[in-house]
This record gives C-alpha cells, structure tokens and sequence, in this order.
C-alpha cells in the first residue's frame, strides 16, 4: 500500500480528534484522522450527553461524534479507520502504520482518549460482556429488570448507578471508602433513587456460570466476607490513558498520561497531546473539543515555522 502525506495526522477521532481536524483542515492544511473503529471514542458509548453547549434538550454522543466527523470532512478532513500499530514520532516527517497502510506527517496530534480501567479480577476478562460491563448507557438494557452491582465512587459509579436504577430491579453501588469521590450530595440523590451504597466494601471475586451470577464482597474494615448474587457487575473505577504506543518517545506522568501544558505542546517538537490523553484537570467533551482546537492553532504555529527554516517553537 502507498505512504500517503498529510500536514497533520490525527490519532484519535474523539470530539478532540475531530475538532482538532476541523479547525487544520479550515486552515488550509491537509490532515487526516486515524481512528480504529469509528468517530467519537468514548463520548460515541454515551447515551446522553447534556454538557455539551448548544444542544438545548441535549443529543446521543454517538449522533454528535458522527456530527463531528462530518463537519470536519465537509472542509476536506479525511477518516482513515484501522488500528495504528506504530507512531515513530521524533523523526521527519512523523510516520504511523496502520492496518490501512503507512500514514505520515509534518506534525502530529495525539488524541487517543482514555479506556475504563478494569478490576484485575479472576475471570473479570472471560465475563465481559457475559454479565461483566464497563458502560452503563450501552449495556444497561440487558439488565432490564435485573439485580445490578456497580463498582466505584466517582462521577460515572454514581451516573451509571442512576441510569441503571431506572431499568434494573435493584442496583447495589459498592464502594472501597465511606466517602463518594463523586460530590456528596450524590448520596442523597442514589438513595433516593433506590440505590443501595454498600460503603467500604471490596469486590475480590467474581461468581459464575456460562454468565455471572454474583460477586464476592469483604468488609475492607472486619474482613468479613460474603457473596451478593446479581447479574450484572458495572465497574466504573476511573479510565486509563490510551498511551501505551507513545511510550519511550513522549513523556508522560506517573499515571501514563502525555505531559503537556495549556498549549496542549507535548515533550516531542511537532507532536501534540489533545483531550483525555493529556494531563490535565478536567475531562470532559467541551475541554476536549477544546484542546483540539488549541493543538491545531500550534500545529499550524509549528508547520509554518518549520517551513521557513525557524526553529519551532
Ligand atoms: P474517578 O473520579 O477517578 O473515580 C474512580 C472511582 O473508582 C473512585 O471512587 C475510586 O475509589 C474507585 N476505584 C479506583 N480504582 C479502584 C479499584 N481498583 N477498586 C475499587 N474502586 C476503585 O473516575 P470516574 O468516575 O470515571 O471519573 C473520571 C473523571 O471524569 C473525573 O474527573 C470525573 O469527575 C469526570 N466525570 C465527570 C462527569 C460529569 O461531570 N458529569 C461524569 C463522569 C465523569 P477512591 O475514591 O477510593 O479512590
């Protein structure tokens, strides 16, 4: 397969991603998005999404990421969908190979997002998707009716935990402190909804059939152990950054997320960090779409200076 050229390549197509894409490509540069599946990243897996501005009674994240690609293509951004293997990025031009061929580049942004961190649970991989699930808006139909356990105490333990109290029969919360990490008023509004918080609470195991059918709980103060029968275990225990190929090459903090400041410059000239995958305070759809932009402003500061011989910045 040819090498294909582009001003800027792209990887990742979350709302960084892609508004990072949008403001190159209106920009007059060439610049395409590798993306594995399909636009949107973790925002597509979000029923809901009601914080994002200019969408009065909200929209579907799916729906807006495909908003998203298609206004950036209409400017002449081009999608390229396939799993990039390598991204060589301290050499000129930047090279990446993908499953679709070999893609480089004058400057790249790296806008790969996070995943949801797992439990490290005995079979927790073997049950995902066989009563094991990492999204409670994708998922959570499954279990209409159902007895659900949901793992965590940040914003999306308690989210996901509301969700579910209006589809499930009862919604068990387990949480390892006596303290939500998720502002404390939440609590109010879990037990309204029914939810029943099971504080300082491990899971250390999980039950199973061909599916699950309950965890093991230990009292993290007593020790004391027993099991809760449920058919669906939710973990929503935080997100790991998508890093791991930029390893060795772009710095990173001690959680493997790119170090870059406001200016969204990571420790490599050219390569810019855009979105969840970036240290930063808050993660969210808008300052994603946010940091996209302010990558593509210094993506072009950076190109220009390249091509009149300056040293960029
Ligand atoms: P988070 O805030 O990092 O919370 C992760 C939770 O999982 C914490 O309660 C943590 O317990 C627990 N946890 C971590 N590892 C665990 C383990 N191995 N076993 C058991 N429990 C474990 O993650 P998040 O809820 O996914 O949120 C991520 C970011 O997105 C946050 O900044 C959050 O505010 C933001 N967010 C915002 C919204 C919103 O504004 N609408 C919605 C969703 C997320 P400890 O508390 O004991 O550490």
């Amino acid at each position: 397969m040819a090498e294909r050229h582009y001003d800027v390549a792209v990887i990742g197509g979350g709302p960084a991603g892609y508004t990072a894409a949008l403001y190159c490509a209106r920009s007059g540069l060439t610049v395409a998005v590798l993306e594995k599946l399909s636009a949107g990243g973790q925002m597509a897996t979000t029923d809901w999404v009601e914080n994002y501005p200019g969408f009065d009674e909200g929209i579907n994240g799916f729906e807006l990421a495909q908003q998203m690609e298609r206004q950036a293509r209409r400017f002449g951004a081009e999608s390229i969908y396939g799993e990039v293997t390598e991204a060589e990025l301290s050499v000129s031009p930047k090279r990446m190979v993908s499953s679709e061929g070999v893609i480089t580049a004058d400057a790249v942004i790296l806008a790969t997002g996070a995943y949801p961190r797992e439990l490290g649970l005995p079979d927790e991989g073997a049950l995902r998707g066989r009563g094991v699930a990492y999204c409670a808006t994708c998922d959570g139909m499954f279990y209409k009716g159902k007895t659900v356990v949901v793992a965590g105490g940040g914003n999306t333990a308690v989210e996901d935990a509301l969700y579910l109290s209006k589809l499930c029969r009862k919604v068990y919360l387990v949480h390892r402190r006596d303290r939500l990490r998720a502002p404390a008023s939440s609590r109010q509004t879990l037990e309204g909804n029914g939810v029943e918080i099971l504080w300082n609470t491990r899971i250390t195991g999980l039950r199973r059939e061909k599916t699950l059918t309950g965890v093991e709980l230990e009292d993290v103060a007593s020790g004391a152990r027993r099991e809760l029968a449920c058919d669906g275990l939710f973990v929503a225990v935080g997100r790991v950054p998508d890093t791991a190929l930029f390893a060795g090459q772009v710095e990173m903090d001690g959680a493997g997320y790119l170090k870059a400041d406001e200016s969204t410059r990571t420790s490599v000239p050219g390569v810019f960090a855009a979105g969840d995958v970036r240290t930063k305070a808050v993660r969210q759809v808008v300052t994603a779409a946010a940091d996209g932009a302010v990558a593509a402003h210094f993506a072009e500061e950076y190109l220009l200076a390249l091509r009149e011989g300056a040293e960029p910045l």
